[in-house]
């Protein structure tokens, strides 16, 4: 089975290799069916064809997904049917009469689903209990999955409580291997996900290093530099460089993320004013303008965009050479999430921090805002893990450490052989000397 699992790549889904070396090893480690399985790898990696291809190698059996969204749900059903591979869902939108219909099949002798996708939500419902119960009762279950895994952790960033109970049905059905997946794996997020859905031990992991060698991260204190918004303006000119001889589409771009949509209006105005044609995109604009935005400066219209965080979801463009902080991100994750829109395309790019005392203040009061404003123990809890993320971010700016180890420790792995590619690696003593000089005039 483990040889010809190429051609199964090929006859499924169309592809004629694997999309990296950790794909292929999580896939044949799944396939094995001796351990539970984590994977973290970034969005768009392929986490999907983790359990696709191993449930598809198991007849008259389905495997069950967990999903967080209806929306969601739906993207992988109708690629999967695209590629006239049965899937179903049970939710509370459908018919009844489609409900049946699926009902029908799962409890047939040979049911014709290979995957059956829900809502933690709809896990706890009678129907889905007394389904799952049959469906293991005649060893008709080829895996479950639990996608989007990090949704079962208070520290990561979409917390759902009903993926919590998912962790009892791992405890009852012992001999059906579980696989769980997500993007976002820092420390305590993994240690969730184990935890929580009770994996039984060892669980194999493959995770993808969170070290990209062609960033270059540093930090600027605003309060030690002549002309702050000048210092961006030369630096996002030098990360963008000339690049004439390529499509528009390819051209070279960058990103200022900033907090708030007075700073993306105000910085966009400025830079464009000095020479470097900038746009603003934030919550504030109209749908039609965000889109026109994004896909403006997708197709090389205008390098710059200054953005509130909520730019980035679905950009994927290659040639992003400089991603700049405009004050602090809310934290690690969040810092090497948006940052890591840089550079997708192997060649080097930079990724800054313009940090100052007001804006770590500002970020500082409103995360002190939501922990006196949470009404319930849980939601205290969240926000006070959400005010450690952040300190962490602070301290992140206020040190001099290398950053590249600052993410490899926040995701629970070795520190990485930086080779000059942050500022504490590039001239240790610049950067101290550049901290020590904010300090000095922040406390002045
Ligand atoms: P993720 O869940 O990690 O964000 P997806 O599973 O949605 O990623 O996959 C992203 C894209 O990669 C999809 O379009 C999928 O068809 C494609 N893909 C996955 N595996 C391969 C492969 N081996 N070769 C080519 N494309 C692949
Ligand atoms: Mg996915
Ligand atoms: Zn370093």
């Amino acid at each position: 089975m483990m040889e010809n699992i190429t051609e199964k790549l090929f006859q499924y889904f169309g592809h004629r290799k694997f999309k990296s070396d950790l794909q292929e090893q999580a896939i044949r480690a799944i396939s094995r069916r001796i351990h539970d399985v984590f994977v973290s790898m970034p969005t768009g990696s392929g986490k999907s064809l983790c359990f696709q291809l191993p449930a598809m190698l198991q007849d008259n059996k389905v495997a069950i997904v967990f999903s967080p969204l209806l929306a969601l749900i739906k993207d992988q059903i109708d690629h999967l049917t695209k590629l006239k591979i049965n899937a179903e869902s049970i939710n509370s939108k459908m018919t009844t009469k489609d409900r049946e219909r699926v009902l029908n099949d799962l409890r047939s002798m040979k049911p014709n689903t290979k995957f059956l996708y829900v809502t933690p939500e709809q896990a706890a419902t009678g129907t889905f209990k007394s389904l799952i119960e049959h469906l293991v009762k005649y060893k008709k279950v080829s895996y479950i999955v639990v996608d989007e895994a990090h949704c079962v952790s208070e520290w990561g960033h979409d917390f759902r409580p009903d993926y919590i109970k998912l962790g009892d049905l791992r405890e009852k059905y012992k001999m059906i291997p579980w696989v769980a997946l997500t993007a976002t794996a820092s420390v305590e997020v993994v240690k969730d996900i184990l935890e929580n859905l009770k994996l039984l031990k060892p669980v194999a992991q493959y995770k993808t290093p969170s070290f990209r060698k062609n960033l270059f991260y540093d930090v600027i204190y605003q309060n030690v530099v002549e002309d702050e918004i000048g210092h961006l303006y030369e630096f996002l000119k030098k990360s963008l460089k000339e690049d004439e001889n390529v499509k528009p589409k390819d051209k070279n771009a960058v990103i200022v993320y900033c907090r708030t949509r007075d700073q993306t209006e105000h910085l966009a105005n400025v830079l464009t004013k000095r020479g470097l044609k900038s746009a603003a995109y934030h919550g504030g604009l109209k749908t039609s303008e965000r889109i026109s935005v994004q896909e403006g400066w997708s197709r090389g219209e205008y390098p710059c965009v200054c953005a509130t965080i909520s730019f980035g979801m679905g950009v994927d463009k290659a040639s992003v050479r400089a991603v700049a902080h405009w004050g602090i991100a809310q934290n690690v994750a969040a810092y090497y999430q948006e940052s890591g829109r840089a550079g997708r395309d192997g060649k080097l790019a930079f990724c800054r921090i313009y940090y100052c005392h007001s804006e770590r203040n500002a970020v500082d009061f409103l995360l002190k805002t939501e922990i006196a404003r949470s009404r319930t123990p849980e939601q205290k809890q969240r926000c006070k893990n959400a005010y450690k993320s952040f300190e962490i971010m602070v301290k992140y700016c206020e040190d001099v450490k290398c950053r590249h180890r600052t993410f490899a420790t926040y995701f629970g792995e070795e520190p990485p052989v930086c080779a000059r590619r942050c500022d504490a690696c590039a001239d240790e003593r610049a950067a101290r000397r550049a901290l020590e000089q904010h300090l000095r005039r922040a406390s002045a």
